[in-house]
């Protein structure tokens, strides 16, 4: 499991440890809470490392359990990979975030990128890229702004579903980046197969960025290569001054981290960021 950082909900831990009938509780409840609308899409900006201009937000899932309150993404995505309930709720994501982010950018008068997590499950479903063509259309969101955010593991996965997904997501327009880098398969071959935009480097190196550590060097290492290829790099899970300060050396990085700002429900995230675009 995902160390969760400070978004600790723990309701559904035992559950997923192996509780039998809290599981299929989970399960059960899992099944209406699409239908029963109770999923909600939170938004944390991307920002440049310099000026700290928001230049796009990814979408992080929670769902509003009518008796727990907020729930977060780790205590129940396991579960809907394992039911493949993933594929609907996943286009419920697509085409929700789309939206969210068309009217955004009509609201405020600039385009921003848009960053959503596919699980391997959805990749594997022949029907992925052309639900993700269906949720441009329907919101009428360029696919040149959307950024697909999967892992080193499912870039691994050499399977014919697979790849024509990825043919298909690169026939549309859509960028792909790699979410939790430096944490999978050392391999990079995927690097050369796949039309890979950007890297994102995993929070577990950022922490002691500052501190003159290891994750010191393998960050910069992360960077220099991702130059050398004409990648994106995004520092992900920034939480302090030091930290932001650190990465400054580094002009064209983009950022992300509580330091900036924590995910926020869509009405909070058009407030606070949609006129604002900087700190
Ligand atoms: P992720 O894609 O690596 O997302 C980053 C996680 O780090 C998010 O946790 C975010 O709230 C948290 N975070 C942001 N800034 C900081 C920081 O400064 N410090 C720390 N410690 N954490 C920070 P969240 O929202 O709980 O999501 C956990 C994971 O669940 C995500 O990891 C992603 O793998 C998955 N997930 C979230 N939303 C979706 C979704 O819509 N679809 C799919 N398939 N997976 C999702
Ligand atoms: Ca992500
Ligand atoms: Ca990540
Ligand atoms: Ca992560």
């Amino acid at each position: 499991a995902k160390s969760q950082g400070r978004n600790n909900f723990c309701f559904y831990s035992a559950a997923l440890e192996g509780g039998v009938s809290e599981r299929l509780r989970l399960e059960v409840e899992l099944r209406h809470a699409l239908e029963r609308q109770e999923f909600i899409l939170y938004y944390q900006p991307l920002v440049e490392v310099r000026g700290h201009r928001v230049i796009g937000l990814e979408a992080l899932l929670r769902w509003q359990h009518p008796q727990r309150g907020l729930i977060g993404p780790s205590e129940f995505i396991p579960v809907l990979e394992e039911t493949k309930l993933i594929v609907p709720v996943g286009e419920w994501i697509m085409h929700e975030a789309c939206r969210f982010l068309v009217a955004l950018s009509k609201d405020f008068g600039r385009s921003l990128r848009l960053a959503v997590n596919v699980s391997a499950e959805q990749i594997r479903h022949p029907g992925f890229a052309r639900s993700v063509e269906r949720a441009l259309l329907a919101s009428g969101l360029p696919a040149s702004v959307l950024e697909l955010e999967l892992t080193e593991t499912l870039l691994m996965d050499h399977t014919a579903t697979v790849h024509e997904s990825l043919a298909a997501l690169k026939q549309l327009g859509v960028a792909i980046s790699v979410d939790d880098f430096g944490t999978g398969y050392s391999s990079l071959a995927y690097l050369k197969r796949f039309p890979v935009s950007a890297l994102k480097i995993d929070r577990s190196f950022i922490t002691d960025v500052a501190g003159g550590s290891d994750d010191r060097a393998i960050a910069g290492a992360i960077i220099a290569m991702a130059r050398s290829l004409g990648l994106g790099v995004v520092a992900e899970g920034v939480e302090s001054e030091s930290q932001a300060r650190f990465l400054r050396r580094w002009p064209e990085l983009i950022v992300q981290g509580y330091f900036f700002a924590p995910p926020l429900p869509p009405a909070e995230a058009r407030i606070r960021w949609a006129g604002l675009w900087t700190y």
